[in-house]
């Protein structure tokens, strides 16, 4: 057992950025930052990572990990401010992708109490796709709204906490 946490972008990508100058990279990595030390504390194996130039990057790295679960975390961010809520995406044809979407979905929508976008199953994703362990990517929540840019800012032990609940409650049920 080991889980992989991927702070989304980093080094020259800082993904999508608030309009008060809030970046992607830096509120994933605060949210990877907290469940790292969580998992760790309570015992489970668990390695970080965040790209410094490309995402080819992530994948090579966890290959080469050993990892038996795949989490990698961001915001969304469109131009329309009023969009808003939580999505998580796993690679399609992936069941113990899509089920552990599933459960972190619920933990998300419960824990923060923002919107339910539901579950998607993508095809067209590098970390999804080239990763060997089942795996998921978090939207926690929309930087380009200002309601949920506030919540990623001042609060992202909710995201942690969640994502935290979500691994405990998928390896209760033996699949980690
Ligand atoms: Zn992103």
């Amino acid at each position: 057992m080991k889980i992989f946490l991927n702070p989304g972008h980093g080094g020259t990508d800082p993904g999508v950025c608030s309009k008060h100058g809030i970046k992607e990279s830096d509120v994933a990595l605060a949210i990877g930052l907290q469940l790292f030390n969580r998992l760790k504390l309570n015992g489970y194996p668990v390695e970080l990572y965040q790209q410094k130039e490309t995402y080819f990057e992530i994948s090579k790295e966890e290959n080469k990990s050993g990892a038996t679960l795949f989490i990698s975390i961001h915001c969304n961010g469109v131009s329309d401010p009023a969009a808003h809520g939580i999505e998580v995406l796993y690679c399609e044809g992936s069941q113990k992708g899509e089920k552990l979407a599933e459960i972190m979905q619920k933990q998300l929508v419960d824990i923060t109490g923002l919107e339910d976008r539901g579950t998607k199953a993508r095809s067209d994703l590098h970390v999804l796709n080239r990763t060997n362990a089942p795996a998921v990517l978090v939207e926690t929540a929309f930087l380009s709204n200002s309601n949920e840019e506030t919540m990623l800012a001042t609060a992202p032990e909710l995201f942690a906490d969640a994502i935290w609940e979500a691994i405990k409650i998928y390896n209760k049920e033996g699949l980690l």
